[in-house]
């Protein structure tokens, strides 16, 4: 059962039946789906919650599709682990790691793949497709190799090795387009308006963003129905950010939570590319695009869809956010890996690095209960760090040659 009445314009508030569509014909604002929140709240509890598959569609009350046409690899409820050794290395007090590496093709990008695959199944789609910065690619290509759908993925060509064959060996149409994201993306819009397929994040991203708030109903669920004081959200176009503050929102609104929550929503953005973060250490209301030049380059959007949305839920919320180096990115990937064993790609250690600055700036506080996002796989991103991490010592098979490199102190 889909609580779905329809979709809204979040600009002027125009009203639409549910379809593939996403722009507004009146004001080409972006489309929202519309709940009966009464309704959601009569058929929801901790207790069906619960009960339910470990996976997101635990939550399949507050998502816009009718669960048993779901397709299904398994996504989400994935581990949020108490992060002691990195909170004591920034100086924080509670900090939580939502380690999303753990999905079926290792990154959040399944959440959002999940819902609009199977929203696509429901429209009577046969041809998926997507512009992808990498992850979106890489898990469109699996889940519709596991639903039998056609599959069209469109994405920058000079991406990391580890996305483009991690996504050919599905069996679809892996396609690499010489052009930035922003460039892969206008291209899409074009192929939506001739062919009759779904574009996942153009004719379906209404559907397809709701899949985000899973993250949210997920740590709230794993804090005990409580919420984080604070949150740092990596960026690229804005809508997993937006979408994080939605589904704290709509848990209170359904009843799920005792207290209206009170979540301050960071974001994180390499320097390379970040519109929004620029925009907000600007205190300017206009997001500038830019050319993307990062080693993250599953956030490499220069020109952001949501960012505006994004800036404007981290001014609400009396967040903040910052923008951060190469350099920095790496070391946040390492401070992760030798702090909690996680491995995240460079989009984590965005999060990480950002998290970090924050911490100096005091905007995150050590008396907060902080949750940062991890959203990507670090084997995806090898490129990254193959060349400042190594062997701590290359050694000839002999204890004369161990006891050369080392100097070993307990026995
Ligand atoms: C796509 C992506 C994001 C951010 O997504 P948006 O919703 O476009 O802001 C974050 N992390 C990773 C690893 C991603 O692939
Ligand atoms: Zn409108």
């Amino acid at each position: 059962m889909a609580y779905v009445e329809g979709l809204r314009c979040r600009e002027c508030g125009h009203e639409y039946e549910v379809a593939p569509i996403y722009t507004c014909e009146w004001c080409f604002g972006p489309l929202e789906v519309v709940y009966d929140y009464d309704a959601i709240r009569s058929s929801v509890s901790r207790e069906k919650i619960a009960a339910g598959p470990a996976s997101l569609w635990r939550y399949s009350d507050l998502l816009p599709v009718v669960s048993d046409s779901a397709v299904d690899l398994g996504t989400g409820y994935t581990p949020l682990v108490r992060a002691d050794r990195l909170a004591e290395a920034l100086g924080l007090g509670e900090v939580w790691v939502k380690n999303d590496t753990r999905n079926p093709t290792n990154s959040f990008k399944d959440r959002v793949v999940s819902v609009a695959l199977s929203k696509a199944l429901e429209f009577g789609f046969k041809t998926v497709a997507c512009a992808s910065t990498g992850n979106l690619a890489n898990s469109v290509a699996a889940h519709a190799a596991r639903a039998g759908l056609k599959s069209y993925v469109f994405v920058p060509a000079d991406l990391e090795a580890g996305k483009i064959v991690t996504t050919s060996l599905y069996g679809g149409n892996v396609v690499a387009v010489n052009g930035n994201y922003d460039d892969v993306n206008r291209l899409c819009a074009e192929l939506a308006g001739t062919y009759p397929w779904a574009f996942v994040n153009v004719n379906v991203r209404p559907f397809y963003a709701e899949g985000s708030k899973t993250l949210a109903f997920e740590t709230a669920e794993q804090l005990g129905w409580t919420t984080p004081d604070h949150v740092v959200v990596p960026i690229a176009s804005g809508s997993l950010l937006t979408k994080i503050d939605k589904g704290f929102a709509e848990l209170y609104k359904v009843g799920l939570l005792d207290e209206e929550p009170q979540v301050r929503v960071s974001g994180a953005q390499a320097l390379g590319c970040s519109p929004v973060a620029e925009a907000w250490l600007t205190q300017s209301d206009t997001i500038k695009p830019v050319k993307p030049s990062t080693i993250a380059k599953s956030l490499a959007i220069g020109n952001p869809a949501d960012g505006y949305y994004a800036l404007d839920v981290v001014r609400r919320t009396g967040g903040g956010m910052a923008a951060v180096t190469d350099d920095e990115i790496v070391e946040g990937m390492r401070l992760l890996g030798r702090t909690e064993g996680i491995f995240a790609e460079t989009a984590g250690g965005v999060t990480i690095a950002t998290l970090a600055k924050l911490a100096r700036e005091g905007v995150v506080r050590p008396d907060e209960r902080v949750v940062a996002y991890i959203t990507g796989h670090g084997l995806k991103t090898l490129d990254a760090v193959q060349e400042v991490v190594g062997p701590t010592a290359t050694i000839s098979p002999t204890l004369d040659a161990f006891h050369e490199a080392f100097t070993i102190e307990e026995h």
